[in-house]
């Protein structure tokens, strides 16, 4: 991590010789430390977020989204590490070899920490991304972000979990927040919150790493020998959350600790008057007239789906 100055020591154990030697420093918390402690700083920061939203107990049973990357993997590695009970849900989004090589690390983490790992393919659900890419023309991102939704939902419902954790680090909440306010789209801005509360067929949302920055993660992984895949899904390029990551590190960079103070601001200022103000507002949640799951509109989104992928099999 950026600016560990040579020969710097631990801020916690200040311990001589190479036990003591600072491995990481963290700018915006102003922060060195050596492995141990910075393991224990992360496993602490995580606790803290949990409780500070009061996002679950450790009687609650949690379905932690795991991806194959550093996030989810940390997440519920951390999870289990805190005596939560914590089972992960894998989604095979049938892309090619990143498919492949994220669920081979997800079943391999599983393996490693003794915990079930769900999963479910997309090819048996409804169709792999590029054919429902192909068959919608829509970004691949967009209905990829609906089909996750979609069946974490419903299957963490029918394996009986009450909660869905997700691996959405400060990084991806920031880039979001930056997004949503440069378009002012208060609707979206009003949900950005590290915790949704299970109402109308939706269960329990949270983001355990809403504070914790990917190069953060990515270090804990690194520190406690977790495999993760470390490329991008071929449909990530060109994402306007990629651009708005890079040019809020390059804030960062020179201002360290503007995203951490961004979000928190945001969550702490901001929040409460946008949520006050729409609430009258409240979107009906209905049942979808065709699978019963819960949705905003007469039929949900994964439905839509399913009907333009069998339309584009029927014309072809
Ligand atoms: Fe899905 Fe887009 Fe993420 Fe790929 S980059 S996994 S298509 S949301
Ligand atoms: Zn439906």
């Amino acid at each position: 991590m950026e600016k560990l100055k040579k020969g710097s020591r631990c801020t916690i154990c200040k311990a001589k010789g190479e036990k003591g030697k600072a491995v990481v420093f963290l700018p915006h918390h102003r922060l060195a430390l050596c492995k141990n402690h910075y393991i224990q700083w992360f496993e602490k920061r995580i606790e803290k977020t949990i409780k500070e939203f009061r996002m679950f107990s450790k009687r609650d049973r949690i379905l932690v989204a795991v991806s194959g990357g550093k996030d989810s993997l940390a997440l519920w590695n951390v999870l289990i590490k805190n005596g939560y009970e914590a089972d992960g849900f894998y989604i095979d989004l049938g892309i090619d070899q990143y498919s492949k090589d994220s669920k081979e690390l997800s079943v391999q983490f599983s393996k490693k920490i003794g915990r079930s790992l769900h999963i479910i393919s997309l090819k048996d659900e409804i169709a792999p991304i590029p054919v429902i890419n192909k068959s919608t023309k829509k970004p691949a991102c967009s209905a990829c972000g609906a089909v996750k939704r979609y069946y974490m939902n419903s299957y963490a419902k029918k394996l009986g979990y009450r909660i869905i954790a997700t691996g959405h680090n400060l990084d991806d909440e920031v880039a979001l927040l930056f997004g949503n306010t440069l378009h002012w789209d208060v609707k979206y801005l009003r949900k950005q919150y590290p915790v949704l509360k299970e109402e109308g067929g939706f269960i329990r949302k949270v983001k355990p790493l809403c504070k914790i920055t990917e190069k953060e993660s990515a270090m804990y992984a690194f520190f406690n020998g977790i495999e993760y895949i470390e490329y991008e899904c071929p449909f990530s390029e060109g994402a306007s959350s990629i651009e708005y990551k890079e040019i809020l590190s390059k804030i960062e960079e020179k201002h360290p600790g503007t995203k951490l103070q961004f979000y928190t601001n945001f969550l702490k200022n901001m929040h409460p008057i946008i949520k006050e103000y729409y609430e009258k507002e409240e979107t009906q949640i209905k049942e979808c007239r065709i699978c019963g799951e819960p949705s905003f509109n007469e039929i949900c989104a994964v439905c839509r789906l399913k009907n333009s992928v069998e339309r584009e099999t029927v014309q072809n």
